[in-house]
């Protein structure tokens, strides 16, 4: 017979083994009992070790008792690991946990600026009547800027509109017009072209100013183009933007590269033509410049003055914006808040 107190130390063995694989509240914990029982100076190993102070004919028993209590820890040990993995994988999964049930995150939708808004507008009438939009740079040359315009150096017209010069050849175009100029050189009559884009003046920001701009120039070049036409297509834009029922008039203007030139107004749009604070007590908004193309400006491009005509416009998008949506300042159009630029 085996002696007793080997019995009694294997089985104290395996309680206390167990305890501690049941006790292991992590993985760590598991592999700290799985070395304090069974790894190499492990409480079971020794025990085997210590089998050779047995009597030999004990020893197969005490290691059968030892082999089963090895397994039966393994078990444990297996088991244990299992229910930790779980409980870890349970305890991630409650906290990335999702409430479908929250509301969502509004997330604010994009528009266009006003300023877009309205070019579309203007580009979209104008290319219903049949013209087409062109582009040109807006670092010019002071022969394009001026001289093709038929304001040659020293004449009045450029003090009317304080330049930005680069060089003494190069400047930021102070209106959309060299475009005109540009397009004429290259293509033969008809004509009939807007050319929307930014233009610079030196000017300081307040209310009705800024150093930065936005124009759009339109030509219209053919036979037997006549005032007539002009009125009808400019009197049919304003319409088209700002509704049918609003009055437009003509007022003889001057400009170096029209002859004769106008400016068209249109009524107000808020007292109808009887005067207020947004009109200036005028009951009328000044909205755009035109004229029919003068012969020197046709001349700069080689057409024949005897041949063929035509008209040209030029308005400020920021003013027809401030007229369109009744705004007072023109600041408000570049300051990019967005409290005002909801509202479009
Ligand atoms: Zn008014």
């Amino acid at each position: 017979m085996m002696p007793k107190t080997m019995d009694q130390e294997i089985e104290a063995l395996r309680e206390r083994a167990l305890a501690a694989i049941a006790a292991a509240q992590d993985v760590k914990a598991l592999e700290d009992a799985r070395v304090k029982f069974l790894g190499k100076k492990g409480e079971l190993t020794l025990l085997l070790r210590s089998m050779g102070e047995l009597p030999p004919e004990e020893r197969p028993v005490v290691g059968k008792m030892v082999n089963a209590l090895r397994d039966e820890l393994n078990e444990a040990l297996e088991a244990r690991r299992s229910e930790l993995e779980e409980a870890a994988v349970a305890a991630r999964l409650a906290a990335e946990a999702i409430d479908v049930t929250l509301p969502g995150k509004r997330l604010a939708k994009g528009g266009l600026h006003p300023l877009s808004q309205v070019l579309r507008e203007i580009q979209e009438v104008f290319v219903g009547l049949g013209f087409e939009v062109v582009e040109g740079p807006e670092i010019e040359t002071d022969y394009y800027n001026f001289e093709a315009l038929n304001i040659p150096p020293h004449h009045p017209a450029r003090d009317m509109q304080d330049t930005f010069y680069i060089t003494e050849e190069l400047l930021l175009r102070t209106q959309t017009s060299p475009v005109q100029i540009r397009v004429m050189e290259s293509r033969k009559p008809p004509v009939r072209i807007i050319a929307p884009g930014k233009v610079y003046r030196v000017d300081a920001a307040d209310a009705t100013h800024s150093p930065m701009f936005h124009q759009v120039e339109g030509l219209l070049i053919d036979k037997n183009v006549t005032m007539g036409d002009l009125k009808g297509t400019l009197a049919e834009f304003a319409h088209a933007l700002f509704g049918k029922d609003r009055g437009v008039r003509f007022r003889p203007s001057y400009f170096p590269f029209t002859e004769p030139s106008a400016e068209m107004d249109i009524e107000c749009g808020i007292c109808r033509g009887s005067g207020c604070r947004f009109c200036g007590g005028e009951g009328w908004l000044e909205i755009l410049g035109a004229g029919m193309v003068h012969p020197n400006v046709l001349r700069a491009v080689h057409y024949d003055p005897e041949e063929v005509g035509g008209f040209a416009f030029g308005m400020g998008i920021e003013r027809v914006a401030l007229l369109k949506y009744g705004i007072d300042d023109i600041r408000l159009l570049f300051e990019s808040d967005i409290r005002f630029l909801r509202q479009f």
